[in-house]
């Protein structure tokens, strides 16, 4: 498949040998990657890449749309079907973009929005204070219970009804448990807030029926493609049929032009697989991955947030450990494990240095891990955490790891 690079352009090639044999080589576990499928990723790098489509599925601004207007249509049908819901969108670039559009279609600049703070668990683009959407709307942000580490709906309720929202945004980049998507919707409808809910993380959790899907609760249901979902990288919109068209307007013409129809082909192809027997099991492995994980790890006398997760990642808080997150997460990168340093909820140290550590099982339950190598995984951040200035034994742990690693290659059809 890359025989072309490797000819014309040698050294991009062997970069991209490199990284595809470090994706090979390590655990990776964080918890917003993933492997695409062989089929996915030839797809989403196909000759769609060549095509300007503008508009929707026979309503385009250029000609040569007889391939474009059917893929774009099977993507939106199979997208509705996966997530039971009355209308799709698929064009988005990304998640951000997602959000960005789902604001669009129902507020006016300076309207209120209320989501859940970046510190606690929310996304940049819920209105944290150095993203656009807190430039561009007035945002007042909720948190989590800082003594549980999880959501306390009274309190929401309450600011809620003291702000008067225009929209709530339910949805975490870092939550590990599951989110009460029906009462987020009765706290927006008490105060008359549209209910945007982003489910990024876990919409491949949503679909697979494991964790409860907020497209019956919500106004708007916005996803990225890529994480447990499990597609080629892009955003999308899921609303009842009487925000179609206002959801539609907003992404094109309101923020993009040309969709990029490779990646909708890839999206097409992910949520047919996403709509197999196959990927409900991949998805319960996942979540049954991560609570094995968080038992050992406590087990192991490691604090998590909220005490364990329902979901596909965890959050631990270091501070009984005597070292931050950036420390350990760069002492595992050295053995081969990466995850990625994260604030706790409350952190009392500073964003670019905080408290925590965040982790999860996709990528290594595509690679058809189960729970005796989540104990394994466990056993070395173990001893990491212990030998943190030990390079022999860091070293160590990265040999085992190699070894696992090869025991569990990424599976052929799921390697490009
Ligand atoms: C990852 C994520 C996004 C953004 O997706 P990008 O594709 O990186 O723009 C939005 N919201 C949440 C909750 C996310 O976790």
């Amino acid at each position: 498949m890359l025989s072309a690079l490797e000819k014309y352009d040698p050294q991009i090639y062997e970069l991209l040998t490199q990284e595809k044999a470090r994706q090979s080589g390590s655990l990776r576990l964080i918890p917003s990657e993933n492997y695409v499928s062989k089929a996915v990723m030839q797809a989403s790098g196909s000759c769609l890449t060549n095509k300007y489509a503008e508009g929707y599925p026979n309503k385009r601004y250029y000609e040569g749309q007889q391939v474009t207007d059917l893929i774009e249509s099977i993507a939106i049908l199979r997208a509705k079907k996966v997530f039971k819901a009355e209308h799709a969108n698929v064009q988005s670039y990304s998640g951000s973009v997602a959000n960005l559009a789902a604001y669009a279609a129902l507020l006016e600049p300076g309207d209120t929005i209320m989501g859940l703070s970046l510190p606690n668990g929310g996304h940049l683009t819920h209105g944290w204070k150095v993203s656009q959407t807190s430039k561009i709307y007035n945002s007042v942000q909720y948190g989590v219970d800082p003594a549980t580490g999880v959501f306390d709906y009274n309190k929401i309720e309450e600011l809620a009804k003291k702000i008067k929202p225009k929209m709530i945004i339910s949805g975490a980049t870092a939550y590990p448990r599951e989110i009460d998507f029906e009462k987020f919707g009765e706290i927006a409808k008490s105060v008359g807030a549209y209910h945007l809910s982003d489910t990024a993380h876990i919409s491949g959790l949503i679909v697979a029926g494991i964790h409860q899907s907020p497209v019956p609760f919500a106004d708007i249901v916005s996803t990225t493609t890529h994480k447990t979902l499990r597609g080629p990288r892009g955003g999308m919109l899921l609303c009842k049929a009487d925000h179609a068209a206002k959801v539609d307007k907003a992404v094109f013409p309101g923020l993009q032009g040309g969709p990029h129809m490779h990646t909708i082909t890839g999206i097409a192809v992910a949520m047919a697989e996403a709509d197999t027997p196959e990927f409900v099991e991949y998805a319960k492995q996942i979540v049954k991955n991560s609570k094995r994980l968080a038992e050992k790890l406590l087990e192991y006398g490691f604090d998590l947030v909220s005490g364990g997760t329902d979901n596909h990642l965890l959050l631990i808080d270091l501070r009984n450990k005597g070292v931050t997150g950036k420390k350990y997460a760069k002492a595992l990168d050295r053995a081969k494990i990466v995850s990625n340093y994260n604030t706790i909820p409350g952190d009392p140290a500073p964003p670019f240095n905080p408290s925590g550590l965040r982790m999860g099982t996709p990528s290594v339950t595509t690679r058809g891990m189960k729970e005796e190598q989540m104990d394994c995984i466990a056993d070395y951040m173990k001893r990491i955490v212990e030998n943190i200035d030990n390079e022999t034994v860091i070293e160590d742990v990265g040999k085992e790891v190699l070894l696992l690693c090869s025991q569990f290659p990424v599976p052929d059809h799921f390697i490009a």
